[in-house]
């Protein structure tokens, strides 16, 4: 499928505009992505048509905010390739997944003595959730070594897949060093041992297909505003069999059968996991997010992507005093670097008068700052709307900084 990359660009309002003077660069996408019309349209559209409360009464607006919301599932379930939209539960964002898994499928699933293998490569909203699963049960968190370029160290992954490991959390993409981990082997090397498998998808979904059948996986997690939708809402994707077993980890209206004083019995799935009133205008917008991502065209992105990833580099690669961190086999939407000549914190201040937003800090990913002996990089992140010209102002912008510091 042909990628029109002028077309997808102008589906983006806000990029049309202009900062401290000058035309705006968003490379900022693994923060959070920009909104297309189709989004906008459709969230403002549920809200001036349809709102009200989902679930819960029998008037035509509750009832189309309800096929909304549980429409919005049933693509949701579509894009991942899953096999039934029970499987689908919706939250915040990957934050919340894995914390619902960490504490619903967690606290009974996890022991004394148990251990929970990680990727040296982890956002720290897959590293924490665990390390307070761990202290609360006597567990311990394992965590596979990465080598010099930014790939796990398979070898060693396999070696710390233990009798005691009751789970794998690996990271998709890494938000930090833009590495696309092996994810379908990975998952294979722990399923033979009958261990599950979660996946922090949040830096994937915009920029691949994910198929949860072909990944093979148990769980996996993502936020909508990576992926073109509303902020504070995302979805979890657990197999039913799971979801089944897992008991409720939030209490409230929703997610119960029936109360009374002296019991309480649960909802079916995914409800039991939704306690209190839902995100429903982001799940319209997450589907209509989806939706525009599959129109373009999934594979069109990914190769659209990893042509400006390539050029991206070069041009890079060419800046003097500039090193690369994150030089994996395999790659998406990540450009992180440090300069020899200025502190990354004052390369993004600069970068800012030159119209130029990008990411500078450890990106919640301090373990890897600290292997690879940095306190912070900068961060040029990219999604299907940025163009050459983007990587061309970045490459001009540092020249700028040189200027002031070299
Ligand atoms: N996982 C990865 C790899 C991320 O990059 C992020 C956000 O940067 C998260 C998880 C957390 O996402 P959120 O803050 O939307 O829950």
């Amino acid at each position: 499928m042909s990628f029109d990359a002028e077309k997808v660009r102008r589906d983006f309002p806000i990029l049309h505009q202009e900062v401290h003077g000058r035309p705006l660069v968003y490379l900022d996408s693994a923060a959070t992505s920009q909104k297309p019309q189709a989004v906008l349209d459709a969230v403002s559209r549920y809200y001036e048509r349809d709102n009200a409360n989902v679930h819960r009464a029998v008037y035509e607006l509750a009832a189309r905010a309800t096929r909304d919301y549980e429409n919005a599932r049933a693509t949701v379930a579509s894009h991942l390739r899953a096999t039934d939209p029970r499987e689908i539960v919706f939250v915040r964002g990957a934050t919340e997944a894995i914390n619902l898994v960490a504490q619903a499928w967690g606290r009974s699933n996890v022991g004394e003595g148990d251990e929970i293998l990680v990727t040296g490569m982890e956002h720290h909203s897959n590293i924490v959730p665990w390390q307070i699963l761990c202290e609360e049960k006597g567990a311990t968190l394992r965590v596979a070594p990465l080598d010099d370029a930014g790939d796990v160290i398979l070898e060693e992954y396999e070696k710390l897949l233990s009798p005691r490991t009751r789970l794998v959390a690996l990271v998709h993409v890494s938000n930090a060093l833009g590495t696309v981990n092996p994810v379908e082997e990975m998952g294979a090397l722990a399923r033979d041992r009958g261990i599950p498998v979660l996946v922090d998808g949040a830096q994937a979904l915009p920029h691949m297909e994910v198929d949860v059948q072909n990944l093979g996986v148990d769980f996996y997690a993502f936020s909508g505003h990576k992926a073109f939708a509303p902020m504070g809402i995302g979805a979890l994707w657990a197999r039913s069999e799971h979801l089944e077993a897992m008991p409720p980890w939030q209490g409230g209206g929703e997610m119960i059968a029936s109360v009374s004083f002296e019991k309480s019995t649960w909802n079916d799935i995914p409800w039991k996991f939704e306690a209190g009133t839902p995100n429903v205008g982001g799940a319209v917008g997450l589907a209509a997010a989806l939706e525009y991502l599959e129109r373009v065209g999934l594979d069109a992105v990914a190769a659209w992507e990893s042509e400006l990833l390539a050029y991206g580099t070069e041009v890079l690669g060419e800046v003097p005093g500039l090193e690369m961190v994150g030089r994996a086999r395999r790659k998406a939407g990540v450009l992180s670097f440090v300069l020899d000549f200025a502190h990354p914190h004052d390369v993004g201040t600069i970068l800012d008068r030159e119209g130029i937003a990008v990411r500078t800090g450890h990106h919640c990913a301090q373990p890897v700052m600290e292997r690879y002996g940095v306190p912070a990089t900068v961060r040029a992140s990219l999604a299907l709307y940025n163009s050459r010209e983007d990587l061309d102002e970045l490459a001009r912008g540092l020249a700028v900084v040189r200027e002031m510091f070299g």
